[in-house]
């Protein structure tokens, strides 16, 4: 049986989580963009080279070249029973590219994935994070706050602050650009008829449990 993947969810979603659960279940290789990128750099391939070329000008890598470098990825033979993609494609162009380069192999998608939380959600999952003024302790109010509210564990300070990174605004205006980029994606699979919407907002073995359901069904199908 094959199954080839492409696994999305915006930043904070859990989909690295996911990932390394679906890999551990299902054998197939996990093909994360910036891995790619860095091997095909490393090993000089056509597309790396060129991609480097941008890359060291500081300037966006075009699409054509990810593509290819995507394509260079999948032409191997580790990937003949699957794959699950992860950060690629980011954009409409790309997924049509993908498309292209797996109808030239006789492939096809299987299944997209998203791990789907709401914004507001993922605001309060991604801003959460602060820091200790004294002493430099991290705590995040989900999921690691001091044992007593406004008081440091480790030294009992009181004053705490948020790195830029971690404040709402940042946040929000982060997400707000992933969503943008994601939102045609999403409706892009959903006519093709392979999106499949996992319910992120679970704990996190009840989000697998529903992405693990979706591919024994398509691994029994095939
Ligand atoms: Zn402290």
């Amino acid at each position: 049986m094959t199954m080839n993947l492409v696994l999305m969810g915006l930043p904070g979603a859990g989909k690295g989580t996911q990932a390394q659960f679906i890999i551990k279940d299902f054998a197939i290789p996990h093909i994360s963009t910036g891995d790619i990128f860095r091997a095909a750099m490393k090993n000089q391939t056509p597309m790396g080279l060129q991609a480097k070329q941008f890359i060291d000008k500081g300037e966006l890598v075009p699409d054509e070249v990810t593509n290819g470098i995507v394509e260079e990825r999948l032409a191997k033979d580790d990937v003949a029973d699957g794959f699950m993609l992860d950060g690629f494609p980011r954009n409409l162009n790309q997924a049509e590219a993908l498309n292209a380069i797996l109808a030239k192999q006789g492939k096809q998608l299987d299944a997209v994935i998203n791990i789907h939380v709401e914004p507001e959600v993922l605001v309060d999952r991604l801003s959460g994070r602060f820091i200790c003024k004294s002493c430099g302790a991290t705590y995040h109010r989900l999921y690691n706050p001091p044992k007593v509210e406004g008081t440091c564990d480790v030294c009992g300070g009181h004053e705490f602050f948020q790195r830029d990174d971690d404040k709402p605004e940042t946040v929000k205006n982060r997400l707000a650009v992933n969503i943008k980029l994601n939102t045609p994606l999403i409706d892009f699979y959903q006519k093709q008829g392979c999106l499949y919407q996992i319910d992120g907002e679970q704990e996190i073995d009840q989000v697998y449990q529903a992405v693990k359901e979706v591919l024994t069904k398509l691994s029994a199908n095939k």
